[in-house]
Parts: C-alpha cells; structure tokens; sequence
C-alpha cells in the first residue's frame, strides 16, 4: 500500500533508516570483536528480530516475557537482568537465557545455583555510583539510593566464585566520552575483580548512531577493556537500534480555539508517546516549526480527557484543517512498547516503509485489544 493509504494512527519503521543503525552498529562489532545485543525494552517489534538477528549477536531482556520473545523470535544470544526474580519464574528464565545477571548479593545466592546448575553464565550488575548526566533524573541509574546495582560498599568478593561477568548501565543518550569517563570510575573501584571475569556488559545509553557520536572513542574502550582483562565486551543499546528509524501517522480531528489555536489528533501523548509527558521533550514533527517560526501557530494534543495531554506547540506554512495528516518523526523506540489503551483510546497501527517505498501493515488494533486487560 502507499503512504497516503495508511490507517491512522500508525507507527512506521523505516526499514532503510533502520538497516542504516544496524550497518553501524555491526560496524562496531566486526572493527572490536565486541557484541552487541538489542534491548527489547526499547524496540519489541518482533517481525523485524529476524533481520535484526543478521547484525546483531541476540537480544537482552528485563524479565520472562521479553527472554521468551527473545528467544522466541531472534533465537540467538539470549541475556537477561532483573532487579529481582520471581521464584516461580526463575526455572523457565534458565531454559531460556544464556546470561542470566543479578542486582545483589541476595539475588546471585537465592538464585545463582540453579543459574549454574543449568550451565547459564552468571552476572552481577555494579553501580559506580557516578553520574554523568543531569538532563534525566529517572533515567539515572547512578542517582542517589538508586535500587539498580551492587556498590562498593556492599560488593563481596566472598561470593565471586562462580560470577563470570560484571554487567554496569550508566548512560542515557551519551556520547562516548561519558563512557569512557565511567570505565575509569570503575576501572579504580572494581577492577581486581574484572580480571576474573570472562565478560563485561557495557550496557545500553550508548547513541552509537546518532549523527556526530564517536565512534571511535567507543570502539577505543572496548579494546581497552578486552586487551587489559581478556574479557569479551558486550554493549547492549536499545535507542541506538532504531533512532530516528520510524514515524507516527496521524490525522488533525477538529481544531479547538482559545486564544491559541489546538488541534486535536487522532494520537495521543499520553498513549502513543508516554516519553513525551515523562521526559518530556517536543517530538520532531515533519514540515513544522518551532513555535512563531512560521506563520500559523497551534498547538498539537490528544483526543483523551486528560488537560495535559499535549504533544506541543508548533508553527505551519498553513492554517491545520480536520483531514489533515501530520506525521511525528523518531517514534520508533519507547513508543510501541510503552503505548496503553487509557481512556479507551485506540492503539496505533504498526507498520514498514519499505526500501522500495511501499508500506506494509504489520497489525492493526480494535476494541477486543482494548477490553481484554480490563
Ligand atoms: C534500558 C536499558 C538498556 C537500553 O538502554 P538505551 O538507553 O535504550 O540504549 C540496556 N540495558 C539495561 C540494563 C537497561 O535498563
């Protein structure tokens, strides 16, 4: 089908821009030796797995659902690290993942037998407890009494004897220079105990293709860390995979004055773009403005109860008209996996841009989607 026939709202991954991340990214891995790993918490978008399983090495998870689509859909390497394991969930996770990590001491001794048992390799996350970044408090794993990671005062060299890799996530849309920064923090704190390991997991936060990010300043401290411990190096990015791989479609429902001009959609922020409220920041909209730039101002919202629900104020060449389709850029990541169905709103369509330029509907939602986790 063509562009103008999509149903909206849809979600859009552009197969050619996300071909473009993974050429990078398998860039870095072959130059390295390192391994990269999708993580799904980012993009799930598991028709794609299987062309993303031919650059990538697998796919890490947060827990048993992600692990089994992982397993499932990519069939490759297979890691995964939670906060805390269910009991009744732990058996199924061992058949499934390779790399199993844990975030405590108490975790690795509940658990890590049974890990073992199964012939999984075992991991412990560590907090540096070093921030290098301020933009984002709650992407801020390093942040004061943070829950996510072993620290140094609470390490146990005691309990190392079957820990073969030491896992860190840190970063949040960084350059490589904070990486960098970060591994000489934990290079100082816990690097007699990274010469045991067989592996370090760099974790995710790297914009590895963002334009302008330095790759060669990355693809530096991977061979840094691989030379000095003779360590595998894994990263697993999950923004860098599908960064500005993908659209939102939507249609201008009716136009609302007071004062300022608000158009209603057919998406909503609250539901399709959740990042927008919790970040927050302003999408990228196509053919717009910053607000006044050009001649006719209005702000974009959604169609839900909710006074907040604004996407954000933009300026046009021409007055919004009902009708009108308008297309929100870099939504392929946070978005799928975060949409809801609050206030009985619609969940978007998922769809491809094809190299060729046809679109292909991937699935589509209706009321049943809505009801059935009610
Ligand atoms: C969120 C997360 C990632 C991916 O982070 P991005 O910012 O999307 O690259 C990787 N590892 C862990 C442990 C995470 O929590």
């Amino acid at each position: 089908m063509r562009w103008e026939q999509l149903p909206t709202p849809c979600y859009v991954v552009d197969i050619s821009r996300l071909k473009g991340n993974l050429e990078i990214l398998k860039g870095v891995a072959d130059r390295t030796g390192c391994e990269i790993l999708l993580a799904q918490k980012a993009f799930s978008m598991y028709s794609l797995y299987p062309l993303i399983g031919e650059y990538l090495s697998g796919c890490t998870s947060s827990g048993l659902c992600e692990a089994r689509l992982g397993a499932e859909e990519m069939g490759k390497e297979n890691h995964i690290y939670s906060p805390a394991y269910r009991a009744e969930e732990f058996p199924a996770i061992c058949g499934l993942c390779s790399h199993i990590i844990f975030n405590s001491f108490a975790q690795l001794e509940k658990y890590g037998p049974a890990a073992i048992e199964r012939g999984r390799s075992v991991g412990l996350r560590i907090n540096p407890q070093y921030s290098t970044q301020e933009a984002h408090a709650i992407y801020d794993p390093c942040a004061t009494g943070s829950r996510l990671g072993v620290t140094l005062e609470n390490f146990r060299p005691d309990l190392l004897e079957n820990v073969e890799g030491l896992h860190f996530h840190t970063l949040c849309e960084q350059d490589a220079y904070d990486l960098d920064a970060t591994l000489e923090v934990i290079e100082e704190a816990f690097g007699p105990y990274m010469e045991r390991m067989k592996w370090i997991n760099f974790g995710g936060g790297h914009h590895i293709t963002r334009p302008g990010y330095h790759i060669e300043v990355l693809e530096k401290c991977i061979r840094r860390i691989q030379n000095r411990y003779q360590v595998q190096v894994y990263l697993e990015p999950g923004e860098a995979i599908a960064l500005d791989a993908g659209y939102l479609v939507t249609e201008v429902l009716e136009i609302v004055k007071n004062g300022t001009d608000t158009a209603i959609l057919d998406t909503s922020a609250a539901c399709h773009m959740p990042d927008v409220l919790e970040m927050p920041y302003r999408p990228p909209l196509r053919e717009s403005g910053e607000p006044g730039e050009k001649s006719y101002t209005c702000r974009l919202a959604g169609p839900t109860c909710l006074a907040g629900d604004i996407i954000g104020d933009y300026s046009f060449d021409h007055r919004l008209a009902p009708g009108e389709r308008l297309v929100f850029e870099d939504m392929a990541i946070y978005s799928m996996v975060k949409n809801n169905t609050f206030n009985g709103m619609r969940l978007p369509g998922i769809a491809v841009l094809e190299e060729d330029g046809e679109c292909r509907i991937i699935k589509e939602f209706g009321y049943e989607d809505f009801k059935m986790r009610l």
